[in-house]
């Protein structure tokens, strides 16, 4: 494209039923109004995502997500007050026909529950309120690869035929967190943006992960597969430098001092979190055998940057 995209032209697309990319503070999104079962199918096969992966649902206030909702619990609203706009998406039980903004089953993955958030990102909140529309919109990348955080990303993943709006690089750099709010209960899907801490205090409670009330359950949530999140050059999770397999590889670390090529990143988990996929996406594209990761704490203020490289690679 010659000329940069504005946000009237990308919400008239929207309401069209075409898809268009655009940044959110945690990663670029792929989106598609979520009102329309058929722009929605085609992010699924433009990513090449299974169906059994529920899109969230980007708007704009807690007063939109309530249309998209059969009942808004306690526990959403005090999550959503303390945390929206941000990193954090709540999900909830899922309205119903004849409701002027049903969510179509498409989104769900044919679940009774749906997946809402409120992104932080001028860009994301304009488009939402220009194109008037609730928008679907998973990681801008091909199923199971590395997310976007800057739109060179996403046209590295899809080329020039996808309007993409560039709001520069995301500022959180990993997904959000995922809570379902389900029959009385908080369960924390995914670790994410917000700290499992941070939730917890603003609910004055305890919050179960998904592994514990999955192994009682007869099955985990959806959408949670195991791998995802990859670069194409097999990456491994290392103690030190002295686990490195053989070859030419880049190693990245934040604690122990390396010479060794790859990337040494900041000790801070929020500034880690941020820079982690950019640098993923840049040794990718640079032919390494192997990239190393140096595994962060087991602490708690890591639980997200964890989860994501051990979904990321191989211990
Ligand atoms: P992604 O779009 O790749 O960030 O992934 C979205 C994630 O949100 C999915 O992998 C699910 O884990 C979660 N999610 C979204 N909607 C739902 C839902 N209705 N029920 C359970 N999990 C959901
Ligand atoms: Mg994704």
């Amino acid at each position: 494209m010659n000329h940069p995209l504005s946000i009237a032209d990308a919400a008239a697309l929207l309401q069209r039923g075409e898809l268009v990319a655009f940044p959110t503070e945690t990663v670029y999104g792929l989106g598609a109004s979520a009102l329309d079962a058929n722009a929605v199918a085609k992010i699924y096969a433009l990513k090449g995502r299974p169906a059994t992966s529920p899109l969230i649902v980007h708007v704009a206030s807690i007063d939109m997500a309530k249309t998209l909702a059969a009942e808004w619990p306690s526990a959403a609203d005090a999550l959503a007050r303390a945390f929206w706009p941000g990193p954090l998406t709540l999900v909830v039980p899922k309205n119903v026909l004849p409701k002027k903004t049903f969510v179509p089953n498409i989104v769900t993955a044919g679940l009774a529950t749906v997946g809402i958030r409120v992104p932080n990102h001028p860009v994301a909140l304009q488009l939402i309120d220009a194109a008037g529309l609730p928008l679907a919109a998973p990681s801008a990348n091909r199923f199971m690869q590395l997310s976007p955080t800057t739109a060179a990303h996403v046209r590295a993943a899809f080329g020039d035929e996808l309007p993409v709006l560039d709001g520069g690089a995301c500022r959180v750099g990993i997904e959000s967190t995922v809570v379902q709010i389900l029959d009385g209960q908080v369960t924390l899907l995914r670790p994410g943006g917000i700290s499992r801490k941070q939730i917890e205090a603003a609910l004055g409670q305890v919050v179960r992960s998904i592994d514990e009330v999955a192994a009682g359950a007869s099955h985990p949530a959806p959408g949670m597969h195991a791998r995802h999140y990859s670069p194409r050059t097999p990456l491994v999770l290392v103690h030190s430098p002295a686990d490195l397999p053989a070859g030419l590889g880049a190693y990245i670390w934040h604690s122990q001092f390396s010479l060794l090529p790859g990337a040494h990143m900041p000790g801070d988990p929020s500034e880690y979190a941020a820079r982690l996929y950019d640098v993923l996406h840049e040794l990718d594209n640079e032919g390494w055998a192997w990239i190393a990761v140096e595994l962060p704490p087991e602490s708690p203020e890591w639980e997200a940057v964890r989860d994501r490289l051990k979904r990321a690679g191989s211990l």
